[in-house]
């Protein structure tokens, strides 16, 4: 039987899952359980202001820690909850939770304008409900609209450009914000795709992570000042050196997003750093 194959694997499930069907279909139970058990959770990463360094939000991750295999990568079961149509409780989940870490977040002292952002990926996007659970959420925290912001990739949203349109065109009316997440990855027509209502614009990680090439300086260059003359703030996901970091607070880059400026926490982590930089600012 698949599944006891699957679970009597010895190696790296990385590797079994690209080799073995049978631990496709093991995992694809596995995700749909376990939920009733617990093993999904989110994690939170700061998004910093890079003039001040100090925290203006956080992006929510999905972790799932399977009881036999570990921590699975969310690069692995998004895709997998996308093709089974789980996707759209986990989706659930993850905007529901998010919003009502934030809204205690938020009562903290001067934190009442922090945001969190969720990534929305298709088979939400194209269901129709995605409008009514973030208007139900946004009610159920008695969150500020623009505080809640939902991430969208290019892909997702070109594969869909008539539905995408209209639907962000209502979240926009709602006042939820709207992250372009990932850009520079995707094939869309850039004309085409700034005339949707994002308020935000995330530059992909491959444009800021490993060697320093000039070219990539330029791209960085290019790319910030084109949203800025476009009226989006941007995010600069991966910075992982000074040099970079520099350039970007010299092209009045607003925000940054990574591990050197902050490994995911848990919800408990953040609050506690949230903590840490109102006690200091309390005593200064
Ligand atoms: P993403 O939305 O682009 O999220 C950023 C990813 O980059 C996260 O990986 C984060 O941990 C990682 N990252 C941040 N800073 C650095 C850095 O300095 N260096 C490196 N190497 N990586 C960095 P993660 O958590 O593994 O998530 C991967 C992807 O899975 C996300 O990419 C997103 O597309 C998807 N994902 C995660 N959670 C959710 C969710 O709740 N719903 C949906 N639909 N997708 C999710
Ligand atoms: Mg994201
Ligand atoms: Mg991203
Ligand atoms: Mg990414």
């Amino acid at each position: 039987q698949a599944k006891r194959m699957g679970g009597d694997r010895i190696e790296p499930f990385r590797s079994a899952f690209k080799t073995y069907s049978s631990g496709r279909v093991e995992l694809e139970s596995d995700l749909r359980r376990a939920f009733g058990r617990n093993e999904l959770s989110l994690v939170f990463q700061p998004i910093v202001k890079l003039a001040t360094g100090e925290i203006a939000g956080f992006e929510a991750l999905m972790r799932w820690n399977h009881a036999k295999r570990g921590f699975v990568s969310p690069t692995e079961f998004i895709p997998l909850a996308e093709s089974t149509g789980l996707i759209v409780q986990l989706g659930q989940f993850a905007l529901d939770e998010a919003a009502r870490r934030l809204a205690d977040w938020q009562r903290l002292p001067g934190q009442s304008k922090l945001f969190c952002s969720v990534n929305i990926s298709s088979r939400q996007l194209i269901r129709q409900d995605l409008l009514n659970d973030v208007r139900q959420i946004l009610k159920r925290y008695h969150l500020a609209p623009e505080t809640l912001k939902l991430e969208l990739t290019e892909s997702l949203v070109m594969d869909n450009p008539e539905r995408s349109a209209k639907l962000l065109e209502r979240l926009k009316e709602m006042g939820v914000g709207l992250s372009l997440d990932d850009f520079g990855t995707g094939y869309s027509s850039l004309s085409y795709l700034m005339r949707f209502p994002f308020d935000t614009l995330k530059i992909d990680q491959s444009f800021l992570r490993g060697d320093q090439v000039p070219q990539r300086s330029i791209l960085v260059h290019s790319i910030v000042t084109m949203a800025h003359e476009l009226g989006l703030a941007v995010v600069a996901e991966g910075v992982d050196n000074d040099t970079d970091a520099a350039q970007l607070r010299k092209l009045n880059c607003e925000y940054a997003q990574s591990f050197m400026y902050g490994q995911p926490l848990t919800a408990e982590e953040a609050r506690r750093r949230l903590q840490e930089r109102a006690g200091k600012r309390g005593s200064a």
